[in-house]
């Protein structure tokens, strides 16, 4: 592989800084910014495509947009904030936290923002990597963090472009739109769809909430924290820590746990929705309606606690007609009623197969990221990928690991692509790829073990499954995944020198 290759041109070789290409700002970049800069790796371009950090938390700004992880552990490790407002927070306080993160720990200077990157080409032992702009740039390594749920849906549904009313998906909220006493509609009820039906329901003249299929939803135990809790937080760090794992061993064992076959869990996760349901909407008839049909968790379980009460208000519909079409005055149904509508509101989730696409990425032999997934993207241990030489991945593709805190998931991928590095410096290596026998085992055993999980047995369609019919999702254990993180296998992987 490196013959006829200069050897100044191998960074460990030469005894030089790796240069190394973060693509995305948002959460994965900025932990890999940071912990990259602790393991000694500082020559760090952070490619950007907009003009803030944040990623998702930037790109959504719906109204009741927060996060159904708690915010003592939804935190980097190596930035605990002692004055979380709530329990559970809410997307401009996640934000505002990015950013804290990534101005006071120099993620900032790294960034070229506004800078989307269009092509990366393997030209061993380099990546050339293309802006959107035109500007080429080599680098050693490369780390997308472009997250997982980035690109909107908009539905096909007939007549939709001939809407009269605002349109707009969720994560292209459009603020210029005065809600107060209008007709709005909203299809979708998923996670994203009843914080904004909880947000607006008081203020909107009417509410017809468009349900395709009734989720499970449990109540979320929200908290405000107290001032004088969040002193004692920040004057005993420890307790910030203990309140960090506190929550990351409840979540693994409860939810993590009922995903992946822990049977005791799944029924009492379906009790708690069930419970939730009849105390919110009196209306048996109603609560029909809202009552799934699968099993829970087989989507992702919502937590949201205002969802029902709003549904139960005299200004709410719940319209489980299919759509028909889309006219320029409103959503007909297929029972030929017209809900008329000033404006409406798509809740209609994300593109899950996209992760660095659109942005095209040629690996050796010229071959393209997007044919070899052809809308089933898998991964190596969710980061690599066979003939794509030292192209690491964070939130790659079965990422989502049993619910976890994304940001925990993202750290310890982080940590594995450091080890990855730190072999390649020890042992002057000019490129680390994964062997495709170990790729194939690896996604063969995931593709058995999925089968026994609620994604796949719990008769519900959802955005974990992909083109090839099954969940893109870990199978396992989420305690196994970190642990695999935290142990690399370097077997597993073609060592170049
Ligand atoms: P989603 O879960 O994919 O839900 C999309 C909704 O739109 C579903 O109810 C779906 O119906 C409906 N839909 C899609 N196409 C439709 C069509 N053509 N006609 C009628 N209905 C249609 O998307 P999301 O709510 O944006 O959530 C996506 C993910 O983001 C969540 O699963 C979660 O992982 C994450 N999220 C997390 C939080 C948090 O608090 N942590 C908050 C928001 C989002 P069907 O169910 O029938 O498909």
């Amino acid at each position: 592989m490196t013959d006829g290759v200069n050897a100044e041109a191998i960074w460990s070789h030469a005894g030089r800084q790796p240069r190394i290409a973060i693509i995305g700002a948002g959460m994965s970049g900025i932990a890999a910014v940071v912990k990259l800069g602790k393991a000694g790796y500082t020559d760090l371009t952070v490619f950007e495509k907009s003009n803030r950090v944040g990623g998702t938390w930037r790109e959504n700004t719906y109204p009741g947009l927060s996060c159904d992880i708690p915010s003592r552990w939804y935190s980097f490790s190596f930035a605990l904030k002692p004055d979380w407002s709530h329990r559970y927070p809410y997307g401009p306080d996640i934000l505002a936290y990015m950013e804290d993160v990534a101005r006071d720990f120099g993620v900032m200077d790294k960034v070229q923002f506004n800078m989307p990157v269009d092509e990366l080409q393997y030209d061993a032992p380099r990546w050339r990597l293309t802006t959107a702009q035109g500007d080429v740039q080599d680098f050693d390594v490369v780390i997308a963090a472009t997250g997982v749920l980035h690109q909107p849906v908009v539905p096909d549904i007939e007549g939709l472009q001939k809407f009269a009313g605002a349109c707009f998906h969720s994560a292209r909220w459009d603020h210029s739109v005065d809600l107060v006493g209008k007709r709005v509609g909203i299809i979708g009820t998923g996670s994203t769809a009843c914080q904004i039906v909880g947000a607006i329901s008081e203020q909107v003249g009417e509410l017809h909430v468009f349900q395709r299929t009734p989720h499970w939803i449990a109540p979320l135990p929200q908290k405000e924290y107290s001032p004088s809790w969040n002193r004692l937080m920040a004057r005993f760090p420890v307790l910030q820590r203990l309140a960090y794992h506190w929550y990351f061993q409840i979540l693994l064992h409860t939810f993590s746990a009922a995903t992946v076959g822990n049977r005791f869990m799944q029924r009492l996760i379906t009790r708690i929705c069930l419970k939730h349901l009849k105390e919110s909407v009196p209306d048996s008839a109603l609560r029909a309606k809202l009552t799934p049909d699968y099993a829970a968790t087989c989507k992702r379980l919502i937590l949201c606690s205002d969802f029902y009460p709003a549904l139960a208000r005299p200004n709410a519909r719940l319209v489980t007609d299919s759509i028909a079409r889309i006219e320029p005055g409103g959503v007909r149904t297929a029972s030929d009623q017209l809900h008329e509508l000033d404006v409406l509101v798509l809740a209609t989730g994300f593109n899950a197969a996209a992760f660095i696409l659109p942005t095209r990425v040629i690996g050796e032999d010229r071959v393209e990221l997007a044919r070899r997934w052809d809308g089933a993207p898998r991964a190596h241990r969710a980061v690599a990928l066979p003939g794509f030489p030292n192209f690491w991945m964070l939130e790659g593709p079965t990422s989502p690991v049993g619910n976890l805190s994304l940001i925990t998931v993202t750290e310890h991928q982080v940590d594995y692509v450091i080890s990855m590095l730190d072999r390649m410096k020890t042992d002057a290596l000019s490129a680390i790829t994964p062997r495709q026998s170990a790729f194939e085992n690896y996604n063969s055993a995931m593709g058995e073990a999925i089968k026994h999980t609620t994604w796949y047995t719990g008769g519900c369609e959802s955005w974990y499954i992909d083109k090839s019919g099954v969940p893109n999702l870990y199978p396992w254990s989420p305690a196994q995944y970190l642990e695999e993180m935290r142990n690399p296998d370097f077997s597993e992987y073609h060592l170049l020198s």
